[in-house]
């Protein structure tokens, strides 16, 4: 074994999960998870609400600590008690539901200010960083805007675009577009296309199944805390072989 933290693999999985159970009290929410997510994949996770989703995916960069099994970020094993959590969360970018940019901050600030603080970017570098992802999402122009005047949509862009000023690994996205007006959704999604595109490796919570469609390489249907099904989105959403996963299509699609 070698003692200075091993570089991972090209072929290992950016993200992998074994066994992975979380419960709230007496409220068992995960209840053995397993998943992988390959360098360049896009694993879309869809379920009806109460499923677990959201907490498998906060587990990920232990905004949720698991109960039991593993969670291995980019060859970092998160659920070691020794593990730099700081410097792993580092690795794994996160987009929620609500957007979650510092009001009181200017476009450009939001996007600056992890990197100065956690990379140690100067301010020359992290601005640069910032406006080559703020034009990457369409947003070249609202730098100096303050988030307010921004629309949801705008904002979630921007929220996108602070999480990829980190260099991630991986980026996590939790139902991103189901806050936003409907006319708003095509463009968020539209990023997130481009960034698959780009083989950026995301897992997406979601309830657009056209994106999953389109943009999966798996689809992972859960249902009571546990994957009831998972593959292809050809089969999982063209062709669901278990009754909660066609039962739930029904309902959404
Ligand atoms: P989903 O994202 O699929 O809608 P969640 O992971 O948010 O599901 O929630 C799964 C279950 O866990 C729900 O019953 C929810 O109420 C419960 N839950 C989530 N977070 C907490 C928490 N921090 N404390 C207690 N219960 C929680
Ligand atoms: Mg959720």
């Amino acid at each position: 074994m070698s003692e200075t933290p091993s570089t991972p693999a090209a072929e290992d999985p950016v993200v992998r999960i074994t066994g992975l159970h979380k419960s709230f009290g007496s409220l068992q929410v995960l209840r053995g998870i397993d998943l992988e997510v390959r360098r360049g994949d896009v694993v879309c996770i869809i379920g009806a609400s109460g499923s677990g989703k959201s907490t498998l995916l906060r587990c990920v960069n232990l905004l949720e600590v698991p109960d039991s099994g593993q969670i291995v970020v980019h060859g970092t094993d998160l659920t070691d008690p020794d593990v730099d959590i700081d410097k792993a969360r580092r690795g794994i970018g996160m987009v929620f539901q609500s957007f979650n940019l510092f009001s009181h901050l200017s476009v450009v600030d939001n996007l600056t200010i992890a990197q100065r603080k956690v990379l140690g970017r100067s301010k020359a570098e992290s601005w640069n960083i910032a406006n080559t992802n703020l034009n990457k999402v369409g947003l070249g122009d609202k730098v100096h805007s303050m988030p307010t005047q921004l629309s949801g949509g705008q904002q979630q862009r921007a929220a996108i675009a602070r999480a990829l000023s980190m260099d991630p690994d991986v980026m996590l996205f939790d139902e991103p577009t189901s806050a936003l007006d409907p006319e708003l959704v095509g463009d968020v999604l539209g990023v997130m296309r481009q960034l698959a595109d780009e083989g950026m490796t995301m897992l997406v919570v979601t309830h657009e199944m056209q994106f999953a469609k389109e943009v999966a390489d798996v689809v992972l249907f859960m249902d009571g805390g546990v994957v009831v099904e998972q593959g292809a989105p050809a089969q999982v959403i063209g062709d669901p072989q278990h009754e909660r996963t066609r039962t739930f299509l029904s309902r959404v699609l």
